[in-house]
């Protein structure tokens, strides 16, 4: 039995937001995790380690207890669902929002249409909300793509600048939701293991209320 608290981070621009956070909290990994080809990192906090897994893999390993506790955008689990999990945090990172886009001057005909997403649970739930009638396409990529190649008239997709869209001839339409990464922790391990759970969360919050001036 593994007693070390392990976190679940989601790598990428997630991680390179999460590491700053957890530094000023006390926990660094021990060796510089862009560099390295592992998965699983000690910490100077020694009862501390941390797993750097895919985005959409975090609220599985806490929600299987694999790991206590992970930071994971808001996105995957409006997407897949938290149940299992408490959410306790918001780190205020990654921001970015959900948003329905189309090709410049797109009008809706009314008639039923076609939406290109990875978000396919997020996509269906909007539009039925909405009593619009939409296809849904599931796509695990390049989303702006689709309605360039007529696979759909509509996407739904992360926008930060917005960049993204106006290069490909699009531009957002509707927010679906405001995203940010959250800390998410497994609900039976918040009782079983409360207090060493409890300090990261408290020493997180405390870093968050300090804000920049403490960085
Ligand atoms: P932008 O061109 O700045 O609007 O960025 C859009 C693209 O960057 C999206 O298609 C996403 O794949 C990605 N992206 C931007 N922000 C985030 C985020 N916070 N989390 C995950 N992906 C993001």
């Amino acid at each position: 039995m593994n007693e070390k608290l392990t976190i679940a981070l989601t790598k990428g621009r997630i991680l390179k937001e999460t590491l700053p956070l957890l530094a000023r909290a006390g926990i660094e990994p021990l060796e510089d995790v862009s560099s390295s080809r592992k998965l699983v990192f000690d910490t100077t906090s020694s009862d501390v380690q941390l797993v750097i897994i895919r985005g959409t893999d975090v609220p599985t390993y806490v929600r299987h207890g694999a790991a206590d506790m992970g930071v994971v955008g808001k996105d995957i689990l409006l997407e897949h669902g938290a149940e299992g999990l408490y959410e306790p945090l918001d780190l205020g990172i990654a921001c970015c929002r959900l948003m329905t886009a189309g090709p410049v001057g797109w009008q809706g005909t009314g008639a039923r249409i076609r939406v290109a997403t990875k978000f396919v649970n997020i996509a269906r739930r909007h539009f039925a909300r909405r009593g619009v009638h939409a296809e849904v396409i599931k796509l695990y990529g390049a989303m702006e793509l689709a309605p360039m190649m007529n696979l759909a008239d509509l996407i739904v997709d992360i926008v930060d600048t917005g960049n993204t869209l106006r290069a490909n001839g699009m531009e957002p339409l509707e927010e679906i939701a405001s995203i940010s990464s959250r800390l998410v922790v497994n609900k039976a391990a918040m009782r079983s293991r409360y207090r060493p759970i409890q300090r990261v969360i408290d020493d997180l919050a405390q870093v968050l209320e300090n804000g920049d001036a403490a960085a």
